[in-house]
């Protein structure tokens, strides 16, 4: 039976409480399910935002501030937390797992992407879950606009993933935006290249703030080029990713 390979994405939003620390019940559960994953033939990259948010809390600040050199020291220090947790949770399974920290740069220069690509296949064979993050030191793309939703895509190209799973805290992609109407309908099912998908988007979620509906849909295009189907789902439905595994349908899926 042929592996198959998903990119999993958990945003800032829901890895957090209140976008303080971070939720280390709800990490836990996406764990456990990312183990059940591992174990029925589905390699898992995880990319996981939440560093800064650990950082504010770690660092004793009430805010998250505007400066975006303090948001990279934040992410400095909490990526430390994130990383922890991560490793600690995985290891209750008796599953390591792995740091990497990109660019957007390090994966369109030809021999990095190389470089990146070898490391995460042999990570993968090693049965490892590497946990990848926006490098906050270096770049500001994901702060300022995509809290890694254009990372994943990116990741999802370099692996040639079967699925890009992008976990939210809303239930998928609206027709109108659900918090002004509330007859707003979740669309099951569309083509990436369909229309709709973007001018729904670019309604529903702030295309302005860091992540946002609009992000995950320029991702699920950009991940579409490896013939990468993406679901964007709530990160709080329960068991989401063991039930998309089962071919349950929970969310948006974008095929392609
Ligand atoms: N890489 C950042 C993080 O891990 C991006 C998310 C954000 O802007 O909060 O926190």
């Amino acid at each position: 039976m042929t592996k198959q390979r998903w990119v999993v994405k958990i945003g800032s939003a829901l890895l957090t409480n209140d976008g303080k620390g971070l939720d280390t019940t709800s990490i836990a559960s996406w764990v456990e399910q990312i183990v059940t994953l591992t174990k029925q033939n589905i390699d898992v990259i995880l990319v996981s935002s939440g560093a800064i948010a650990e950082g504010i809390k770690r660092l004793g600040w009430n805010d998250r501030p505007d400066d975006i050199h303090k948001l990279q020291a934040a992410a400095a220090v909490g990526q430390m937390g994130l990383i922890q947790t991560y490793e600690s949770l995985f290891a209750k399974h008796d599953m390591h797992t792995a740091q990497i920290l990109l660019t957007h740069d390090n994966l369109t220069n030809a021999d990095r992407y190389e470089n990146i690509s070898s490391t995460l296949n042999n990570l993968l064979e090693f049965g490892t879950v590497p946990i990848v993050n926006e490098n906050d030191t270096v770049a500001t793309d994901e702060i300022k606009f995509g809290d890694n939703d254009t990372l994943a895509a990116l990741v999802a190209n370099l692996v040639n993933a079967d699925r890009l799973v992008i976990l939210t805290d809303q239930g998928g992609v609206y027709d109108d935006d659900p918090r002004q109407n509330a007859d707003a309908k979740l669309i099951d099912k569309i083509h990436v290249d369909d229309e709709k998908l973007e001018q729904v988007a670019g309604r529903t979620g702030g295309s302005l703030g860091s992540g946002g509906m609009y992000t995950k849909v320029l991702a699920a295009k950009k991940a579409s080029e490896s013939n990468t189907i993406t679901v964007i789902a709530s990160g709080k439905a329960e068991n989401v990713l063991t039930r998309l595994q089962a071919g349950e349908h929970v969310g948006t899926l974008i095929h392609c």
